[in-house]
């Protein structure tokens, strides 16, 4: 031991989110022996640690814990600071922080809204939870062509702890699914029709709601295994490559400030779209491919009102603290490759738009549709990443170039007018024209470290998450996605660490 550190492990991980936490759940249960060391640059903020905030019932501790999340650098934009309200529309979404350069391009698009999380649990901590599998082209053909693809999101589900049960008491759901689907169905396949959208949560016994965030990732095998430690505040550096093969991480103690060398026999990066291949290029790791292939999913947002249940017999609104209301649910329009869009209705708390005080509002009876977009890929959408100016947490600064093609933008339109159809299935639009989010806002960032079948320069990794160029290197998120989706990636991304894992159990036992 050196510190709090060990000198020496059998698998190291970078990034405790839901991917990280795949790994060592995998490895917990398939190889237990094995020793695991989890690295996280941010703080603990909710027990059992990387538990989703939203579980957190007080609401002082819940915004505490969402502003322990958002970064380390004061002053950086975040909803919560002024600079951000100063700033008009670019503003994260409380548990996030911004990339300060995500706005380079000045008359291009830019990704403006490009932002990340820093706690135990990452992003993963914050999120919507859906768990929508992916369709069409959005799917990985060589791991389809395997038979492999489902039985790895079928593991996924398992580790996230997908459900489609959990709002089944919502009085306006059945209805809302109904209409959209009478809109949208004719002539889709069964798994592309409207649908309840898969969850990662589920209700306790007490009829209260549980998010699922890296905490039931980990699960009892992984936070129980004597061999697995997590150390929290503690930022990756460097991957140490020794001869072609990584060997280690170099760990910088936020705590105390000291830097230590922890040597490993395989080393796992899951530390963000944005950030994964940041520390690669830190660590003098800078395929061609790195950094390049990123594509946001475009957000198309509108709201609309139920109509016609002015005499339907709905409950008071079931609102728990900081979740989703549950009069009508959330579903799931899936993507088709002919309408490359991926549709989630859920009830708003709120009209978006004003309403005349006299408008008697059924509770639950408002509902926001989002639409995202697929976007096309391009090498030239890529993070840059500086040789001189360092970020705040002295890692190199990152810039990204990020444009929507033609196709892109025709896209949008499509699916402007598609919401426009949704809106009006479910009963009243509440607005004239739906608009369109600054682009990022999807905070699903992809492609940035893609898989890909060959060594042809376009991939990173391989099949099993391995990079080309580092033996016994693995990178995690949705940044290793190597198609343009569409629907929300955490689930794909979860899945294709299942595979990384057990290629590492593999490996570690033959040895
Ligand atoms: P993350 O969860 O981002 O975790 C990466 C971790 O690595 C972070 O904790 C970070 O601090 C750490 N890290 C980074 N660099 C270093 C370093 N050098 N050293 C040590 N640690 C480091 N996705 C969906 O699929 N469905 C949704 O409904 C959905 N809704 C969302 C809503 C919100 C508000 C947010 C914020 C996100 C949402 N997402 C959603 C995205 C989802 O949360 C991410 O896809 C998911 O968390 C990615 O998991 P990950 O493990 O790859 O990365």
């Amino acid at each position: 031991m050196t510190g709090r550190y060990p000198d020496e492990v059998d698998v190291a991980i970078v990034g405790s989110g839901p991917t990280g936490s795949a790994y060592a759940r995998i490895l917990s249960e398939d190889s237990p022996g094995l020793t695991i060391a989890m690295f996280e640059v941010g703080p603990t903020v909710s027990q059992p640690a990387g538990s989703h905030v939203k579980n957190i019932v007080d609401d002082d501790s819940r915004s505490d814990a969402q502003r322990r999340s958002e970064g380390s650098a004061p002053g950086e934009a975040t909803l919560n600071s002024p600079r951000a309200v100063a700033a008009g529309g670019r503003r994260a979404r409380p548990g996030t922080f911004l990339l300060p350069d995500g706005d380079f391009a000045a008359s291009g698009d830019g990704l403006p809204l490009a932002a990340m999380s820093s706690n135990v649990g990452g992003m993963g901590a914050h999120w919507t939870a859906a768990c929508p599998r992916p369709g069409a082209s959005e799917r990985i053909g060589f791991l389809d062509a395997t038979g492999e693809l489902d039985e790895l999101i079928g593991q996924a589900d398992r580790l996230l702890g997908v459900t489609t049960d959990a709002f089944d008491g919502s009085p306006l759901g059945d209805l809302l699914r109904e209409r959209l689907a009478a809109a949208v169905d004719e002539g889709r396949a069964p798994a592309a029709r409207v649908q309840k959208m898969p969850l990662a949560v589920h209700r306790r016994e007490d009829g209260r709601l549980v998010w699922s965030g890296s905490d039931v990732v980990l699960g009892d095998e992984t936070r129980n295994n004597p061999n697995f430690t997590l150390f929290d505040e503690t930022l990756a550096v460097r991957v140490l490559v020794d001869d072609g093969v990584a060997v280690g991480v170099e760990v910088h103690d936020r705590r105390t400030g000291e830097t230590h060398e922890v040597h490993a026999r395989i080393v796992v990066v899951a530390a963000d779209g944005l950030r994964t291949p940041q520390l690669l290029w830190a660590s003098g790791i800078r395929p061609t491919a790195l950094g390049r292939y990123l594509n946001d999913q475009s957000q198309v947002v509108f709201a609309a009102r139920i109509t016609g249940i002015e005499d339907l017999p709905v409950p008071e609104g079931q609102k728990v603290a900081g979740t989703l209301g549950e009069s009508s649910g959330v579903s799931w329009v899936p993507f088709t490759d002919d309408l490359p869009f991926h549709g989630q209705i859920m009830q708003l708390d709120a009209s978006p738009v004003p309403l005349a005080d006299d408008d008697p509002v059924v509770p639950g009876s408002i509902v926001g549709l989002g639409l995202f977009c697929a976007k096309e890929l391009s090498a030239d959408d890529r993070l840059e990443f500086s040789d001189d100016a360092t970020d705040s947490y002295g890692l190199p600064a990152i810039r990204v170039h990020y444009a929507l093609t033609d196709g892109d933008r025709e896209t949008i339109e499509r699916a402007k007018a598609q919401i426009m159809t949704l809106a009006r299935a479910v009963g009243e639009p509440l607005d004239d024209a739906p608009f369109q989010l600054p682009l990022g806002a999807s905070l699903h960032y992809q492609g940035t470290t893609r898989m890909g079948e060959t060594d042809d320069g376009t991939s990173v990794v391989g099949p099993n998450s391995e990079t080309w160029e580092v033996d016994g290197l693995y990178l995690a998120g949705n940044n290793v996605i190597p198609t343009a989706t569409a629907c929300n990636p955490t689930l794909t991304s979860v899945a294709l660490a299942v595979k990384g894992a057990r290629d590492i159990v593999h490996r570690l036992s033959d040895r």
